[in-house]
């Protein structure tokens, strides 16, 4: 009876046990995303918890995608540098002539959403895209190790009704993607008019029409770097898992006022200068339309571990005296080297 009794017992916590795991899980048919953008003094924060607002479940990782609770800090006014102050993939040139020797994994941005947005690399230093692409589910990510939902390229358009993370137009410039780590803010491929810039700086940053402040722009067509090459913003504390080259200020200042309307932050406090924007998941762009080629049908068979080699002693330098506090939201909740991206 004892026996029995035990049996029992176990089995009822081994249920409740797994009861608590599965309940952790982000929603699938019944997205459970949470999103928070907020202005605090000279900051603006991003409290998320990572979960996507869709079905994530067409991903084809094994891994599932999870709850991570994080608060982001962005400035609400970035600097911008007269010279990148951080690359982003495995190549320091868009071209990709020269390998980037120190490749940073781990988050590079956040979607509007809270979503991750990585860079081009994966764990072994190779194109996430060419070698993950075929893992990614209809909008346009996939999970990682961590069970982390995470970008390494646009949000995928196509199935815009539910993804809703990203619409486009071939009328008008691209919407907003999210925010990268140094506060810029990061737009699909489309520039004024709909089509995409001829005019970007080589971390695929400019200004037009559309928007009169420094922003970013994901690359076209799916093509190498697939999101940006590298940051122009100053970066602060919350980025310390990048290579922080330093920051040689512009003498053009840019109004990101703008972009509080774009993170659905409607209203700001006079008083307590805080305003708080919760997520409202709008789709009324009624006829998105695909510009990008389709993902890799299949993984390559071969699969080289091209490890960047030492190719510049200024990142190097830069990262042996970091300058950067190694305190980040951030790399709390995200590990810097995941094994599944
Ligand atoms: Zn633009």
């Amino acid at each position: 009876m004892t026996k029995i009794l035990s049996v029992f017992s176990f089995l009822v916590l081994f249920s409740t046990l797994l009861l608590v795991v599965s309940a952790q899980q982000c929603g699938t048919t019944t997205p459970t995303n949470t999103v928070q953008w907020s202005l605090v003094g000279s900051t603006r924060v991003l409290n998320t918890n990572g979960c996507p607002p869709f079905d994530w479940s067409d991903q084809k990782t094994p891994n599932l995608a999870y709850p991570h609770t994080t608060s982001v800090t962005f400035p609400v006014t970035p600097e911008i540098s007269t010279t990148p102050t951080s690359y982003l993939g495995l190549y320091l040139d868009k071209a990709k002539t020269t390998t980037n020797p120190m490749v940073p994994l781990g988050p590079i941005g956040y979607s509007r959403y809270g979503l991750l947005l990585y860079g081009n690399s994966d764990a072994l230093f190779r194109d996430a895209y060419v070698y993950e692409g075929a893992s990614f589910g209809k909008c346009g990510g996939h999970n990682d190790g961590q069970n982390n939902y995470h970008y390494h390229s646009v949000p995928n358009p196509t199935s815009a009704v539910t993804c809703v993370d990203y619409l486009e137009s071939t009328t008008t410039h691209s919407p907003l993607i999210g925010l990268m780590l140094d506060g810029v803010p990061l737009f699909g491929p489309n520039g004024d008019g709909g089509v995409p810039p001829t005019n970007l700086d080589q971390c695929n940053g400019h200004t037009d029409t559309t928007y009169n402040f420094y922003h970013y722009h994901a690359q076209p067509n799916l093509q190498y770097p697939y999101l940006i090459n590298c940051l122009m913003g100053c970066l602060t504390t919350s980025s310390g898992h990048l290579t922080n080259l330093g920051c040689t200020p512009s003498t053009t200042k840019y109004d990101y006022t703008p972009l509080n309307a774009l993170l659905g932050i409607t209203s700001v406090a006079a008083s307590s200068s805080v305003a708080v924007a919760t997520s409202s998941v709008a789709a009324s762009v009624s006829a998105p339309v695909t510009v990008y080629a389709s993902v890799p049908a299949s993984v390559p068979a071969s699969v080289p571990a091209s490890v960047p080699a030492t190719a510049s002693s200024m990142i190097s330098t830069a990262r042996s005296s970091n300058m950067l506090a190694p305190v980040s939201s951030v790399m709390q909740t995200v590990p810097m080297f995941i094994p599944t991206r």
